[in-house]
């Protein structure tokens, strides 16, 4: 199945507006959330879709935005594992009169493929956002506008999705999941008065616009010219914020849920410290890019010195490096190369190295690695991120159970786990993170968000998923 977890954006701007420049400027703030591909559609066109980095088709912005200047647009930016980074299974996608931009995953798109008339859903090559928005349409087509056709589908679908949406009349719409597993924010640019939802408020900023309010969970939102009307489509469900988005996903610089990421992650670190109080360690470093917060975070806690003593070289490859959510196997055994120990720094001490996950323990063996190479005297690894011992099925493509090093001590207790996969990855000691723990520093309830990757628990998906066993998948 081709699986998303992706950016989306979606602007109205004034009518004579060209909203296209901001569009593009908007995808290259979610870059963080999808490097394969990347798309916008404007009414009564085709799509655009591109391979690669938003910023690798740079030559060609004052073409694209002459071409399809539009007041109103739809954008896209990919990541997948499966189902390959071709340019089909880019987005937006379209159906009738409808262009569709989908963050998430529809966990049961075969079954739901069976309610449309001709869209065959093939798992490997066809996209859950293609029978989504078929069945969307078709709902739509018996009348009573998208708010009614989306209360049907929900019904009928589940998983997690963000969806913006445009149709051939101009009007701009954007759905977020009734538990609200990723991210949607709302936006308005002052300076022209442009309405805009996005995945994430690091997309309002990067085109001036400020962040009005999350999208609620369960709500439709229609831009127009008049403004913003919302209607819910399925009202006061339990929420099941992703936990993850709050430790790696989102960048570091968005306010989601009324917390800015920088401030929980670092405030994550500062819980860990009271949680491991390391405090006879010389020095606390992260692995970088997304721990950087928690370690300083931690390190400020217990009064330690904090230092980077693990660099990504930047200059072998152009754009971001991403080691999590990089597609193919050789892509993450790459960039493992391309963290890089500083030996003045690592040299005799005592490392506490702090990292946002341990997925499948490739890339914290490496470190661990480059680290004694370095002549780290003793490596204690804390991760942000409880242990990961289940797929997700709410749109982060994690590999198969069997894959994830953590699941290889399922059925031991906490400690018994631990020490596995502590022998697994060659650190002196290594400590988990729990979900108390993360929620407290996000600031919600604990029940409020999803943390099925961690404890099993599939009910806010509303399906029970065919769990996945071997093939590839992202993991770091
Ligand atoms: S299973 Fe894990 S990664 Fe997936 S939505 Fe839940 S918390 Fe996020």
């Amino acid at each position: 199945m081709v699986r998303e977890n992706c950016g989306v954006v979606g602007i109205l701007a004034p009518p004579g507006g060209n909203a296209v420049p901001a569009a593009i400027d908007s995808l290259r703030a979610l870059q963080h959330r999808g490097q394969e591909a990347w798309g916008i559609a404007v009414p009564g066109r085709e799509p655009l879709r591109r391979l690669g980095l938003v910023s690798e088709s740079s030559r060609d912005f004052k073409k694209i935005a002459a071409e399809y200047h539009s007041p109103a647009v739809i954008g896209h930016v990919r990541y997948s594992t499966m189902g390959g980074s071709s340019l089909e299974n880019a987005q937006p996608l379209r159906v009738a009169d409808l262009c569709v931009a989908h963050n998430g995953t529809i966990s049961d798109a075969a079954e739901l493929s069976n309610l449309v008339g001709g869209c065959t859903f093939t798992p490997q090559s066809s996209s859950d956002t293609l029978v989504a928005a078929s069945r969307l349409v078709s709902l739509m087509s018996s009348g009573g506008g998208m708010g009614r056709a989306l209360s049907l589908l929900r019904n009928e679908m589940a998983g997690s999705y963000c969806f913006t949406f445009i149709s051939d009349d101009g009007s701009v719409y954007a759905a977020r999941d009734p538990r609200g597993f990723r991210p949607m924010v709302l936006g308005r640019r002052a300076a022209d008065g442009a309405h805009m939802v996005a995945s994430e408020s690091s997309a309002l900023a990067a085109v001036g616009a400020e962040l009005v309010r999350d999208v609620r969970p369960g709500e439709l939102l229609r831009l127009s010219g008049s403004g913003v009307d919302s209607e819910m489509f399925a009202p006061g469900e339990k929420t099941a914020h992703c936990s993850f988005e709050f430790t790696y996903f989102a960048h570091p610089s968005s306010r989601m849920e009324g917390t800015n990421v920088y401030v929980a992650r670092k405030q994550i670190g500062r819980l860990l410290a009271k949680k491991f109080p390391l405090d006879d360690a010389d020095l606390v470093i992260p692995v970088p890019d997304s721990a950087r917060p928690a370690a300083l975070g931690y390190a400020q806690e217990l009064g330690l010195s904090f230092d980077e003593g693990l660099l990504k070289d930047r200059y072998s490859k152009k754009g971001p490096l991403r080691s999590f959510i990089e597609p193919h196997q050789t892509d993450r055994v790459e960039i493992n190369r391309w963290i890089i120990p500083i030996r003045e720094i690592i040299e005799g001490r005592h490392v506490v190295v702090i990292d946002d996950s341990l997925v499948r323990g490739t890339s914290s063996r490496a470190i661990i690695k480059a680290l004694r190479r370095a002549g780290a005297r003793r490596i204690s690894m804390l991760v942000t991120y409880p242990p990961i011992r289940h797929p997700c099925y709410a749109g982060i493509d994690f590999p198969s159970r069997e894959e994830l090093a953590a699941h290889a001590a399922d059925g031991m207790d906490e400690a018994g786990a631990t020490e596995v996969v502590r022998r697994h990855i060659g650190a002196d000691f290594l400590g988990y993170n729990d979900a108390a723990n993360l929620a407290a520093a996000v600031g919600m309830p604990a029940d409020s968000m999803c943390f099925t990757c961690s404890n099993g628990d599939y009910g806010a998906l509303g399906v029970a998923p065919a769990l996945k066993s071997g093939g590839p998948g992202g993991g770091a």
